[in-house]
C-alpha cells in the first residue's frame, strides 16, 4: 500500500487516527521490503503480526508466509481489513488486544516468526510476555523507537543495558538492526524508529524453570543503578550466600549491575538457586 491509498482511505472519513494507539502506519516500499526479507520467510513459515493497521505489512507477510496471524485492537481497522484482504485465504485476523492476547493465550510458539511494526507504548511488555513464554518465537523482526531497540541490542556498559536487555537476551541473540527515518511513517512519528532482528538462541543459557528466579535477580540488581548490586540483593539472599557467589564469579563486591554480564547474571542465578 502507497502513501496515496493510504491517505485515501484515511481522508475518506472512514477511519480516525488514534494517538494513544502509535497509529503512524509505514508506506515507504524499501523498509517493507527489508523488514520482510530480514524475516527470511518460507511458505511453510507461521507469522503473528501485531497491529497490522492499514495492512501494507500484512499484504507482504501473506505473500510470502504460509500463514499470518494478525491481532488488531482497533475495530475500525480490523473491519477495513476484513475487506480489503478478503482474498487472503492464509490470514488469520483478531480484532483484540495483543499484550491480553498473548497473556490470556499461552501456546506454543516455538516454530512462530513474529514480524510487526509494534505500537510503541506496548512494544516493551508484548515482547518480554513473547519471550517468556515457554516455547518461545523462533525470530522477532520488529519496528520499534529506536530507544527502545538500542535497549534490546545492548550489553554490558552501554547507558541502555539493563532490564529489558537482559530478560530479552536471556532468549535471543540481537541480529543486526536497521534505522527506519520517521518521513517512512505516516503520520511521522516525533522519535526515530529502527527494525530489530533478534534470534533464538539454539543453546539455552538456563533451564526454563530458571528463568523466574534470573528475573527476579536482574530486576532486583537494576533497582537502584547506582547502588552496588550486592547491596541491593541482601534483600532477598542472605549475605554469606552472595559473598561465596561472587567471588567464585571473580565478582567485585563493590561492582554494579550494569557492568555484570548476561553470562555472569545466568551463572549466579544458577549458584543462587542451589540451596
Ligand atoms: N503494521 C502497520 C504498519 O506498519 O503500518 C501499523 C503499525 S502501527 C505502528 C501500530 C498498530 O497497532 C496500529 O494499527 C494500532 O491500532 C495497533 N495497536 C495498538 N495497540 C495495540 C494492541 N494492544 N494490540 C493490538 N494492536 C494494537
Amino acid at each position: 500500500m502507497k502513501l496515496t491509498e493510504m491517505r485515501q482511505i484515511l481522508s475518506s472519513g472512514q477511519i480516525q487516527l488514534t494517538k494513544s494507539l502509535g497509529q503512524n502506519f509505514l508506506h515507504d516500499q524499501n523498509q517493507l521490503r527489508r523488514i520482510v526479507d530480514a524475516a527470511e520467510l518460507t511458505n511453510t513459515d507461521q507469522v503473528l503480526e501485531i497491529g497490522p493497521g492499514l495492512g501494507p505489512l500484512t499484504e507482504l507477510l501473506i505473500a510470502r508466509a504460509g500463514t499470518v496471524l494478525a491481532i488488531e485492537k482497533d475495530r475500525r481497522l480490523v473491519d477495513f481489513l476484513r475487506q480489503y484482504l478478503a482474498t487472503a485465504t492464509n490470514l488469520t485476523l483478531l480484532g483484540d488486544d495483543a499484550l491480553d492476547y498473548v497473556r490470556r493465550e499461552p501456546r506454543d510458539w516455538a516454530n512462530w516468526k513474529l514480524v510487526a511494526n509494534l505500537p510503541y507504548s506496548v512494544a516493551s511488555p508484548i515482547l518480554v510476555e513473547l519471550a517468556q513464554a515457554r516455547s518461545c518465537p523462533q525470530r522477532i523482526v520488529v519496528t520499534l523507537q529506536l530507544e527502545v531497540a538500542r535497549r534490546l541490542m545492548a550489553r554490558t556498559d552501554d547507558d541502555d543495558y539493563g532490564i529489558l536487555s537482559l530478560l530479552m537476551q536471556l532468549r535471543y541473540e540481537p541480529q543486526n538492526h536497521f534505522k527506519i527515518p520517521p518521513e517512512c511513517f505516516f503520520p511521522p512519528p516525533d522519535v526515530d524508529s529502527a527494525c530489530v532482528v533478534l534470534i533464538r538462541r539454539e543453546q539455552p543459557l538456563l533451564p526454563t524453570e530458571q528463568h523466574p528466579m534470573f528475573e527476579r535477580l536482574v530486576k532486583l540488581s537494576f533497582s537502584q543503578r547506582r547502588k552496588m548490586m550486592l547491596k541491593l540483593l541482601k534483600r532477598d539472599w542472605p549475605v554469606e550466600k552472595l559473598t561465596a557467589a561472587f567471588e567464585q564469579l571473580g565478582l567485585s563486591p563493590q561492582i554494579r549491575a550494569e557492568k555484570v554480564s548476561l553470562e555472569q547474571f545466568a551463572r549466579l542465578t544458577e549458584l543462587l538457586e542451589t540451596k
